[in-house]
């Protein structure tokens, strides 16, 4: 079976590839020209392009099928190679009238093909896990993203990884596409615009931390209380709030940045000013900012979106109390395209 180009960073192409200008011209063919085959590689002599194609491919995830949201925002099912399917999302960032090739994009990525984690609200947590996705089927879905948006090489773009699957279950993968996204001769997106979004997987945030990539982090808190979040992330029975807490007390963040934390409101469970308040106090100390998500119902959904007072006066009394705090309006909500409510309702068949 031919291996995943994509899955080498540049310094593992120079090993495969020498002299160390062809791995650079390849690396930059890859993701700068957003080449696809290497019979397009025509500044290769034919016989070296013959053997890259024995050993290698560079596919990594087709598209399967695109949806387009009134606020712009897209969602991608890419198709793996292996058949199984996985979402990204791109979110525009400004206004829809802007020139898209100009817009700031942020590019929501899958680190895993379901997901162990079971978060109560999530779709992709009832459905369990298959795999891991390869840091090449990881950074491919930033490449491919930018490639049909019709993004030039030199545009960067944010990079979220909080799409389908937990990123810290799958950390080495992680580090991996992190180094590969970073490559100034590649994508070169710099860790400072990539966030690792956790449910908070508390000794994995230490070792993320201690990996030194100098990536943002995000929080998926979604409580203020054990025995709800208990209900809402079953992984909270392991690492509770104050231990998760402690580890993004410890976690390495460029003194210009701040910690993100997500909360996605839900109807009755934790949308009270109560609620907010409890949330004041045990953000005390961390430089953090808050996103509260408002829910996105799916047909069967226990949970209810909040009203929209509610929503108000939550934000009122964080920002009250000097905490920044955004409200995200779903981008993308008719396309299920909230956080955590990515999935698509195939996981397995993406046959359009
Ligand atoms: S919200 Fe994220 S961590 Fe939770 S089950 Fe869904 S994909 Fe997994």
């Amino acid at each position: 079976m031919k291996r995943l180009l994509l899955d080498l960073t540049p310094d593992e192409l120079k090993l495969a590839v020498s002299p160390d200008y062809r791995s650079r011209q390849l690396f930059q063919f890859i993701y700068r020209q957003y080449g696809e085959n290497f019979n397009a590689l025509t500044t290769f002599p034919k016989k070296i392009r013959a053997a890259l194609d024995c050993e290698f491919t560079i596919e990594a995830v087709k598209i399967a099928k695109k949806q387009n949201a009134d606020d712009g925002s897209i969602k991608y099912l890419f198709r793996l190679n292996d058949d199984l399917a996985i979402e990204s999302v791109a979110l525009l960032m400004r206004g829809e009238n802007a020139d898209l090739r100009a817009a700031n994009w942020t590019v929501c990525v899958s680190t895993q093909v379901g997901c162990k984690v079971g978060c109560a609200f999530c779709l992709s947590g009832k459905r369990g896990f298959f795999r891991n996705l390869t840091a090449g089927e990881i950074a491919a879905q930033v490449l491919m993203v930018k490639k049909d948006l019709g993004l030039s090489a030199e545009k960067a773009v944010n990079v979220v990884y909080m799409g389908m699957g937990e990123p810290l279950d799958n950390i080495e993968n992680l580090r991996k596409a992190v180094s590969i996204i970073s490559a100034e001769s590649g994508l070169n997106i710099s860790p400072r615009r990539q966030t690792v979004s956790t449910s908070g997987i508390a000794p994995k945030i230490d070792l993320l931390g201690a990996m030194k990539l100098g990536v943002l982090l995000a929080i998926s808190l979604h409580a203020v209380d054990d025995g709800t979040r208990n209900q809402l992330i079953p992984m909270n029975k392991a690492f509770n709030i104050a231990r998760l807490l402690e580890s993004v007390r410890r976690f390495p963040i460029d003194l210009r940045k701040r910690v993100m934390f997500e909360y996605l409101m839900l109807k009755g469970i934790n949308d009270s000013l109560s609620h907010a308040n409890k949330l004041i106090r045990l953000l005390n100390g961390i430089r953090a900012k808050v996103n509260l998500i408002v829910f996105n119902p799916y047909i069967g959904s226990e949970f209810e979106r909040p009203d929209q007072r509610s929503i108000e006066a939550f934000q009122r009394c964080l920002l009250g109390s000097g905490l920044f705090c955004t409200v995200r309006v779903p981008r993308g909500a008719e396309i299920d395209a909230a956080c955590g409510q990515l999935q698509e309702r195939q996981i397995v068949s993406c046959e359009t």
